[in-house]
């Protein structure tokens, strides 16, 4: 088999390259079963160990936290194993069995007895006024720019958000020389110490913490929790920012007002796991608001309802880069043991449900607060593939019913090149005005990542 062929054969097909495909394709390959990993982005990594692209060389100033030396060990492991990773390969479409994805604009197959699901997670997108002005991006999307590409996004930030996943992204800009002038956590202090047990009780955490903690002082920004950003503004691009306090659901506290000048704001509100290739392939979801959104269901071996489709990761709530290694090395033993009759360590599944145990804690401590639905105006675009506004969902809401089905239909937010992956999280606390709204379980259609018109006429069989 060369990697150009049209159609590849594999024992065992995965989608990702994050921790968690690369741990479920170390322990695979090292058992002998063939492994392709499908990957659309350029390097191997996912999106916490995100290389730069090949020639670009970090001068070692975004510093890494202690758990990236795990990260760094992954690689290596990775880029050892006898696997064939195929970079820039967007997959677009599934059934069991089959991968259907694009590669060097050419329509491509991966027919393999085996499917490992581990695309993970993207941004959680909250709505503001000026939330789509140039400038204002997502938490994510300034890691992606900094560490994925070497890019110098601005001289003054703001971050600001909910999670985790704001202390990162705080680092990387000051990593890449970027003034951090505020670093907003909308969670209050009170409501994050619930995150404490999972932490004190994890060596790891504790030194990613403390790590965490000095960085911020060594650059003398403070974090300000019951804080968010209400809204930006600027003539063509973002040159300022509101910031205010929220309550303890996370209802703007209007009269707390700050301006900042800025030329960049990183917005990030937790992360949402990628479950549209498994819809696609009929798995069972769930809906679990600390774990993002809906999640995959998969048992303790890591199987999805449908027979041969296994995931790890963030498709099964979102968790973390050791969740995501755990449940990757405990679906390649399943996979093994369905291949070759052996049995799941109970190691490996320890592993893993403590790992996955942490990670609820602490996500407990940041599930979404349901008042910052109420930072959106009317005139407020919530579908910006579609430029739909707060006030188009609310009509559409009233005159077709507010299923997500229905909003759609009525205004076409999500119906853009995102599928709602941006505006889908939000859209029905928008369209109903109740910020406690679950979304409910999308449709989800081919393609489900944007590729080319020719692409899906010339697909293999
Ligand atoms: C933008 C972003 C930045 C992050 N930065 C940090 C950070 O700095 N620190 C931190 O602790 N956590 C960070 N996280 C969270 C962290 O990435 C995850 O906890 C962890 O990487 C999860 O591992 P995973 O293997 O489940 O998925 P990921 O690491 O997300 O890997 C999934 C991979 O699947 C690929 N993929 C997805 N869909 C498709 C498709 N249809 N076709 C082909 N390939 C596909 C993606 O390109 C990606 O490489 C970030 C998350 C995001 C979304």
């Amino acid at each position: 088999m060369s990697v150009d062929d049209t159609i590849l054969d594999a024992d065992v097909g995965i989608v990702g390259a994050g921790p968690g495909g690369m741990a479920a394709a170390n322990v695979l390959a090292q058992a002998g079963l063939s492994v392709v990993v499908l990957d659309e982005g350029m390097r191997a990594g996912g999106q916490i160990y995100r290389q730069l692209p090949e020639g670009l060389v970090n001068h070692g100033k975004i510093a890494e936290p202690p758990s990236h030396d795990g990260g760094h060990a992954l690689l290596e492991r990775f880029a050892a194993a006898k696997v064939t990773l195929v970079s820039h390969a967007t997959v677009w479409d599934a059934a069991p069995g089959k991968l259907w994805f694009e590669h060097g604009e050419r329509s491509r197959l991966l027919r393999c007895r085996h499917i490992v699901l581990a695309p993970g997670g993207y941004d959680r997108c909250v709505p503001f006024p000026g939330w789509t002005l140039p400038g204002v991006v997502t938490a994510g999307a300034l890691q992606v720019m900094v560490r994925g590409f070497g890019v110098v996004p601005g001289r003054r930030a703001l971050v600001a958000g909910s999670g985790p996943l704001l202390l990162p992204t705080v680092t990387a800009l000051l990593g890449a020389g970027v003034e951090v002038v505020a670093a907003l956590e909308a969670s209050s202090r009170w409501r994050a110490l619930r995150a404490a047990p999972a932490v004190l009780g994890n060596a790891l955490k504790r030194r990613e913490a403390m790590w965490y903690a000095r960085q911020l002082w060594k650059a003398g920004v403070k974090l300000r929790w019951g804080w968010t950003v209400f809204a930006c503004e600027g003539d063509g691009r973002v040159q300022r920012a509101i910031i205010g306090k929220v309550d303890a659901d996370g209802r703007p506290r209007r009269g707390t007002e700050l301006k900042l000048d800025v030329d960049v704001v990183g917005a990030g509100f937790g992360l949402v796991p990628s479950v549209e290739l498994a819809l696609r392939l009929g798995c069972t979801s769930r809906f679990d608001a600390a774990r993002g959104g809906h999640c995959v269901v998969v048992d303790e071996q890591q199987r999805t309802s449908v027979p041969g489709v296994f995931a790890a990761g963030e498709i099964c709530g979102i968790g973390g880069a050791e969740v995501a290694a755990a449940e990757g090395q405990l679906v390649a033993e399943a996979v093994i043991a369905l291949a070759k009759g052996s049995t799941v360590s109970a190691e490996a599944q320890r592993r893993a449900q403590k790992e996955r145990k942490a990670a609820d804690t602490m996500l407990r401590a940041f599930a979404p607060l349901p008042g910052l639905a109420e930072l959106a105006r009317p005139d407020t675009i919530v579908c910006r593939c579609e430029d739909v506004t707060r006030l188009g969902a609310q009509q559409a809401a009233q005159l077709h019913g507010d299923s997500l089905r229905a909003i759609k239909v009525g205004c076409r937010a999500g119906m853009g090149p995102c599928q709602a992956r941006i505006c889908g999280p939000s859209l029905q606390a928008m369209a109903t005005g109740d910020g406690r709204r679950a979304m409910d379980l999308p449709v989800v259609q081919v393609p489900v990542k944007p590729v080319r018109t020719e692409t899906m006429l010339d697909a293999p069989t």
